[in-house]
């Protein structure tokens, strides 16, 4: 009886502590700037990822600079009491190989809480650059050579990623122009301040629509179903023979955060990627929601430390570093 009544004075207590998380705000913290590519996944995650915490308000905090590290970093040292989270980019894989010394250990300072999205990647240019196509464009880079500007948000953002392989690809070197994210960086394109970018599509969908940006291709080996990106041929089809990147966005919380949390916070995730809403909302801006099986903190975590190993290589190669 004494041992019953002890059992059930735990599941009680333990039964307690997971329905009062959360009981305030979560912090999402996204490692660029509002307004950006990254962001805009995580608003509209928030959304409906709240629904399965409680109904809490879920705030974002933008903290960019650096290619997304200065954001990782911070939630690393944050508590692990499940109010603090982070929402990174396939940034969170590259940044090993980028930097010498980096605020923290991807595979070891963090907690996986599940994987969201796939992400293609669009070339685009400022609107009064003078080439319509994607041969117009090399032909363009090749005659201004020295004088291109390329803007990416940071060693480290998948603009930077893809900016790089271009480069290297097409043996043709720009100046890279660092922003916060690629909303600034938007908006110095459509200024005409900075010449191409490479960015992804949740930022560039609603651009290429309305015609305020030219867009040469998609990085994908695929072209998109996407509507207003249908039409988009593939980088590998005019010429850079298998160019192929494509991001994915996973959710972390600090290292130490207690596996109920982390349970709860999981089982929240699923049910929120399968909201109809926010998988058309994802389709429509050329994003692909992860299968259910990616959204498990296991296959998360096996996934990171497999883009690690794929892109550590190349990144070195490419001889890019910073301190
Ligand atoms: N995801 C970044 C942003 O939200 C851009 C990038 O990684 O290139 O601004």
């Amino acid at each position: 009886m004494r041992k019953t009544l002890t059992a059930l004075a735990v599941t009680f207590a333990c039964g307690l502590a997971s329905a009062a998380y959360p009981e305030k705000p979560i912090t999402i913290v996204v490692p660029f700037a509002a307004g950006g590519p990254t962001d805009k996944v995580a608003r509209d995650l928030a959304e409906v990822l709240r629904k399965g915490l409680n109904n809490q308000t879920i705030v974002i905090e933008n903290v960019g600079g650096a290619g997304g590290t200065l954001g990782a970093g911070r939630v690393a040292k944050a508590a692990p009491d499940g109010y603090t989270l982070l929402l990174h980019h396939i940034g969170m894989a590259t940044a090993p190989a980028l930097y010498r010394t980096l605020p923290f250990k991807v595979m070891e300072d963090f907690e996986f809480l599940g994987m969201i999205n796939d992400v293609p990647m669009t070339l685009i240019g400022r609107p009064t650059l003078p080439a319509n196509n994607y041969a117009e464009l090399v032909k363009w880079l090749n005659d201004n050579k020295g004088k291109v500007n390329l803007a990416n948000a940071g060693l480290g953002a998948a603009s930077h990623l893809c900016g790089l392989l271009f480069q290297q690809k097409t043996g043709i070197d720009m100046t890279t122009v660092p922003y916060k994210g690629t909303a600034p960086a938007m908006t110095d394109l459509l200024g005409g301040q900075v010449d191409i970018m490479c960015d992804q599509t949740t930022n560039t969908t609603s651009q290429i629509e309305a015609g305020k940006v030219k867009a040469f291709a998609v990085t994908t080996m695929q072209p998109l179903k996407t509507p207003a990106l249908a039409k988009l041929p593939t980088l590998d089809s005019q010429g850079l023979k298998g160019f192929d990147v494509a991001i994915w966005h996973g959710l972390y919380a600090p290292k130490g955060t207690p596996k109920a949390v982390v349970d709860q916070v999981n089982a929240a995730l699923r049910n929120a990627l399968k909201d109809p809403e926010f998988v058309k909302r994802q389709e429509a801006l050329g994003a692909v929601v992860v299968t259910d099986n990616r959204v498990s903190p296991a296959e998360h975590r096996k996934f990171v430390e497999a883009e690690i190993a794929k892109w550590g290589p190349a990144i070195k190669a490419a001889g890019q570093y910073a301190d």
